[in-house]
C-alpha cells in the first residue's frame, strides 16, 4: 500500500519511516519506527554496552573511534551523496559538513584521556596529609536528539564527546533525516561490532520524549528553542541533566576599517550556505555608515550570482518555507526594502537569495530565526550601536566581526557563545573550541575540553597519606588541636 506522499515530509507506512528528498520526492530510505518499549529496550541494551565500552579505557576507545573516523573519511562521498539525497544539501556543502564531523571524532578520540583521565591535584595546606585525585567518569548511557539541518555534524558534535568519554549512546535523529542518522550508527557498528554502543531510535517527536524519560544519564539536545523547552521539562521529571543547543539569530558587525569585499563574501556565505538553514548562520548584518553602501553593493552582487538548485539547495523541512515567506513579507510590510529577492523569493521548495535593507529592529526578520537564505543589512553610526543592536535579541549563539583595530574587542562584547573575527562560522570547525549558546540559544557546551566534560561526571577522591597535623574530621580532636586550627586559620587567611 503506498499512500500519497509529499516530497520531503516523512511518511510512516507499516511501521517504517520513509524519508524523501524535499525537491524531487525521491526516496532516501526507510527505517523502523520505535515505540516506547523499543526505546526502553534500546536504553537497557545500551547500559550493558556502556559498561563494556567504558571498560575498554581511553586507549581502547580511541583506537576504535579513530577507525570509525577513518571509515567515514574513506566513504565520505557516499555519506555526502546520501545527505544530498535525503535533505537536498548540495554535495560540496555535505562534504564540508562531513569533514568537520570527522575532525570532531578525531579530536575527541585523541583528547579524551588528557581532559577526562585520572590526575592528581595539589593538596592544600589544611588537608596536606591527604592526596587529591580527580577523574571524569561516564554517565553510562547518553541520549542524543538531533535536528535535520546538519544531520552529520550536529549529532556528531555530541556523539564524539559522549562516546570518547566512555558512554553508550541512544541517538534519535530528526524524522527529516533518519537515513543519514542510521548510516552513522551502522558505520560505527562496523568498527565496533561487539556491543550496541551506538544505537538509533527513529520516529516523530514522541520518540525523543520517551528517550528523555528513559532514565539515561544525560540528554544532549540540538534543535529549536521551543522543543528544547519541552525536552528540558520532560527531563526534569527524572532530574536528567541536559545540554541544549538551540536556535540562533547571529549577527555580523562590519566596522569602519573592515576589508569590505571580504566581509561581503563572508556575509553571503554565512547567510546563504545550506540555504540559510544553519543555527550559526548570519541572519543580520550591522554595518557602520562609512562602509555601508559599499557593503550592500558587494553583498547584492555576490548573492545575486547564487543559483537555486546549485549553490542554494531546497528547504529541507517543507513547512519552513512558510516561516521564511512570513518574515520577508513582514519586513517589506513594515517599510523594509528588498535589494535582492522579495515577496516572490519562495518558489516551491526553493528560496531565492534575499537581501533586505531598512528592516525595523522589532520585525520578525530581525528578531526570530528565519532559517532561509535571507540577510538583513542595517546601517549603524558606530560599533557601539552595532553591538547594542546585535545583543538586543533573545538568542545568543555565534556571530562575526569584520574590522581591524577594534575587532577583537567588539567580538568579546557580543552576547554569544562564539564569534569569528574576519570570517564566519569558523569556530564550529575548530574542534578544540567549545560550542554552545546563551539565552534562547541554550546552555552547556559541545566540542573542545568543555564539550568532553559535558558528557562525564567529575569524580573526586582523597587518599590519606599521613596522620593529621590539624585533625578536624574526628570527635577525638583535643582542645589544643582546635587551638592549633585557630592559629593556622589566622595565619593563612587573616591578611
Ligand atoms: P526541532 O526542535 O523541531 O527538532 C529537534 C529534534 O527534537 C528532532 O529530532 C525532533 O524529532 C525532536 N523532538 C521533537 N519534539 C520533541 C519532544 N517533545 N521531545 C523530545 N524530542 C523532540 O528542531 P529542527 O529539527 O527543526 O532543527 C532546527 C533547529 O535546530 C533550529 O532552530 C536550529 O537553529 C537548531 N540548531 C541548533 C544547533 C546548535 O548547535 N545550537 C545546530 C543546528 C540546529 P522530530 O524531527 O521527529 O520532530
Amino acid at each position: 500500500m503506498t499512500a500519497t506522499r509529499t516530497p520531503g515530509v516523512p511518511a510512516i507506512e507499516d511501521g517504517l519511516l520513509i524519508s524523501t528528498n524535499p525537491a524531487t520526492g525521491a526516496e532516501a530510505g526507510r527505517v523502523p519506527v520505535a515505540d516506547e518499549a523499543a526505546v526502553k529496550a534500546a536504553v537497557d541494551r545500551a547500559r550493558t554496552a556502556g559498561a563494556w565500552w567504558a571498560a575498554l579505557g581511553f586507549d581502547g576507545r580511541k583506537e576504535r573511534l579513530l577507525r570509525w573516523r577513518a571509515l567515514m573519511a574513506d566513504r565520505v562521498e557516499e555519506l555526502a551523496e546520501l545527505t544530498r539525497l535525503e535533505g537536498g544539501k548540495p554535495i560540496a556543502d555535505a562534504i564540508v559538513e562531513a569533514g568537520t564531523a570527522i575532525e570532531h571524532v578525531d579530536w575527541a578520540a585523541r583528547n579524551a584521556k588528557r581532559v577526562l583521565g585520572p590526575r592528581r591535584v595539589r593538596s592544600r595546606l589544611p588537608v596536606l596529609e591527604h592526596s587529591g585525585h580527580l577523574e571524569y567518569q561516564p554517565f553510562g548511557v547518553v541520549g542524543v536528539i538531533g535536528p535535520w539541518n546538519y544531520p552529520i555534524v550536529t549529532p556528531i558534535g555530541s556523539l564524539s564527546g559522549a562516546l570518547a568519554a566512555g558512554n553508550a549512546v541512544v541517538f534519535k535523529p530528526s524524522e527529516y533525516t533518519p537515513v543519514v542518522g542510521q548510516w552513522l550508527v551502522d558505520t560505527f557498528g562496523e568498527v565496533v561490532p561487539e556491543q550496541p554502543v551506538l544505537q538509533a531510535v527513529h520516529g516523530l517527536g514522541e520518540v525523543g520524549g520517551w528517550l528523555c524519560r528513559s532514565g539515561v544519564g544525560k540528554i544532549a539536545f540540538t534543535g529549536s528553542t521551543a522543543t528544547g523547552k519541552k525536552v528540558m521539562a520532560a527531563c526534569a521529571e527524572t532530574l536528567t541533566p541536559v545540554v541544549i543547543e538551540a536556535g540562533g539569530k547571529d549577527a555580523m558587525i562590519v566596522d569602519v576599517d573592515a576589508d569590505v569585499p571580504a566581509a561581503a563574501e563572508a556575509a553571503v556565505w554565512g547567510a546563504m550556505t545550506n540555504a540559510g538553514q544553519t543555527c550559526i548562520g548570519i541572519e543580520r548584518a550591522y554595518v557602520v555608515a562609512p562602509v555601508y553602501d559599499a557593503f550592500v553593493a558587494a553583498v547584492t552582487e555576490k548573492a545575486g550570482k547564487l543559483r537555486t538548485g546549485e549553490e542554494i539547495g531546497p528547504i529541507t523541512m517543507p513547512k519552513q518555507t512558510e516561516v521564511i515567506r512570513r518574515h520577508i513579507d513582514d519586513a517589506l510590510d513594515r517599510g523594509g526594502e528588498a535589494v535582492l529577492g522579495g515577496r516572490d523569493s519562495v518558489q516551491g521548495s526553493f528560496v531565492q537569495p534575499t537581501v533586505l535593507l531598512d528592516v525595523p529592529e522589532d520585525s520578525l526578520a530581525v528578531r526570530e530565526e528565519t532559517f532561509g537564505p535571507t540577510l538583513t543589512i542595517t546601517r549603524v553610526a558606530d560599533a557601539d550601536e552595532a553591538v547594542a543592536k546585535a545583543n538586543a535579541g533573545a538568542y545568543g549563539l555565534g556571530g562575526s566581526v569584520f574590522g581591524k583595530a577594534n575587532a577583537i574587542r567588539i567580538a568579546r562584547r557580543l552576547r554569544s557563545g562564539m564569534v569569528a573575527v574576519n570570517s564566519t562560522l569558523t569556530f564550529v570547525g575548530m574542534a578544540n573550541l567549545p560550542f554552545g549558546g546563551v539565552g534562547d540559544s541554550g546552555f552547556g557546551r559541545i566540542h573542545g575540553d568543555d564539550g568532553l566534560r559535558e558528557f562525564a561526571r567529575a569524580k573526586a577522591v582523597t587518599v590519606r597519606r599521613a596522620p593529621s597535623l590539624l585533625p578536624s574530621t574526628t570527635f577525638e580532636r583535643t582542645p589544643a588541636q582546635v587551638q592549633r586550627i585557630v592559629k593556622t586559620l589566622k595565619m593563612l587567611y587573616r591578611r
